[in-house]
């Protein structure tokens, strides 16, 4: 049976006794050209045909099994998408996440101070929620070009009270972790919400 897409995932579940499942849409920030299409494209890598029509472009649906436990993460990758149709504004993109994940390029100083400033446009539209946000230093493969070194990135996220991670869309490094751990911080927020 095919998943739910991310349209109905909030009203009725099905009368299956499978187990439960949790569904999180994460939104992909960053310039233009710093790997979130690569990096997405990744992550949907063995998604079937069918659940790709269903969900439309540039948004992609994947269970993981983490630590014993299957989570489903619908990764949307429409920040520049915004000329394409009016469906996905960046204040819709803002505003949907149950988490985030900032990314820059190591090489590309001013795709990071890009994060700086969306992470406070972030905590604009989430004020009252603690969203997990990661930010991640892409291309890492690129090291002699690099702008921006592991340290920068890593103390950016002290400030950002986020978590960070660099990554190689183009070596596949990193990218696996990166959404297992966007797994884990939802999970965490979860379970330090249940008010
Ligand atoms: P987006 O605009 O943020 O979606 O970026 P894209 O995913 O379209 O990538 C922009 C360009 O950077 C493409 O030519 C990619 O092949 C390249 N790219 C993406 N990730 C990496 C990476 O990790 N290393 C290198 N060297 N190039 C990358």
């Amino acid at each position: 049976t095919p998943s739910p897409g991310p349209s109905s995932w909030s009203s009725e579940s099905s009368d299956s006794d499978a187990s439960w499942e949790a569904f999180y849409r994460v939104v992909l920030l960053g310039d233009p050209g710093v790997g979130k299409t690569s990096l997405a494209s990744l992550f949907a890598e063995k998604q079937d045909r069918d659940l790709q029509e269903q969900l439309g472009e540039n948004v992609y649906e994947r269970t993981l099994t983490v630590d014993g436990e299957d989570t489903t993460l619908v990764v949307v990758d429409t920040w520049e998408a915004e000329n394409l149709g009016d469906s996905w504004s960046h204040e819709l993109c803002l505003q949907v996440g149950s988490a985030y994940v900032i990314v820059y390029s190591i090489a590309d100083r001013g795709s990071f101070e890009s994060a700086s400033e969306l992470r406070i446009q972030l905590r604009r539209t989430h004020q009252a929620d603690h969203v997990p946000i990661i930010l991640v230093g892409n291309k890492a493969d690129l090291a002699r070009c690099r702008e921006v070194s592991v340290e920068e990135g890593r103390a950016c996220a002290v400030v950002f009270d986020c978590k960070f991670i660099e990554t190689s869309a183009a070596l596949q490094h990193n990218v696996a972790e990166l959404f297992e751990g966007v797994v884990r911080q939802l999970r965490l927020r979860r379970r330090g919400s249940s008010t």
